[in-house]
């Protein structure tokens, strides 16, 4: 049984299940709402997910926001 819960915060950074076109595959999360704003920390493009969709692709995070620990 996988119920595993995603949890993830402004500013954290993730890893997404498919990499962006550029090769990078590290993410920030610049906004939260009913849509994710994320930020390729590779080539510096952002792109915009409905929530559901973001929680599907979401592989993992790599590193939590400073203060969120
Ligand atoms: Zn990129």
């Amino acid at each position: 049984m996988n119920v595993e819960r995603k949890v993830f915060h402004l500013g954290d950074i993730v890893q997404m299940k498919k990499p962006h076109p550029c090769g990078g595959n590290e993410w920030a999360v610049i906004r939260m709402g009913m849509d994710i704003r994320i930020k390729c920390q590779t080539c510096g493009r952002s792109v915009l997910l409905p929530r559901s969709q973001f929680e599907k692709d979401m592989k993992k995070v790599v590193r939590h926001a400073e203060g969120e620990n």
